[in-house]
């Protein structure tokens, strides 16, 4: 088993352990953007999100929620990004998925600001049918 995250689960790896339940653990990330930086991640191994079924994910999601809740709570955070990396493009480096719940706070500066751009003449129309015509399928 190469998995890294699948080898925390398994206890072959130690880690700091928030919550888990039959569907999600949740622990401490091992180099975090900011004190209380925790990663959700499912029991099973699922590399994309798109790939984890329904009753699984929703069972990820509500312990989102659960320890979304508990970090804003326990650090007095203002706010709190939840982000999933897919794919190397996208900056996963595990193949496991996870939500990255991070604790943020007015000035902390740990996320770089998005470089909105416009769509070009007819741009929109063609992709918004592409992605609804696959969200048919
Ligand atoms: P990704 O880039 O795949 O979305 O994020 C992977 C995260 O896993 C990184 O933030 C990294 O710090 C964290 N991580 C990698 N290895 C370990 C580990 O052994 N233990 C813990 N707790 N976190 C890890
Ligand atoms: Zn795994």
């Amino acid at each position: 088993m190469s998995c890294i995250f699948c080898r925390i689960l398994q206890g072959e790896i130690p880690s700091a352990r928030v919550y888990e339940d039959a569907h999600a653990v949740a622990f401490l990330d091992i180099n975090p953007l900011a004190p209380g930086h925790t990663l959700v991640v499912t029991r099973n191994h699922h590399s994309r999100v798109w790939e984890v079924p329904e009753a699984e994910l929703a069972g990820l999601m509500a312990a989102v929620k659960r320890v979304s809740r508990a970090i804003v709570s326990a650090t007095r955070a203002e706010g709190l990004n939840l982000l999933a990396n897919n794919g190397p493009v996208a900056g996963q480096v595990v193949p496991h998925v996870h939500f990255h719940l991070i604790p943020r706070r007015n000035g902390d500066g740990i996320l770089p600001e998005w470089k909105p751009r416009e769509y070009q003449p007819g741009e929109m129309d063609a992709v918004l049918k592409k992605i609804s015509d696959a969200c048919a399928e």
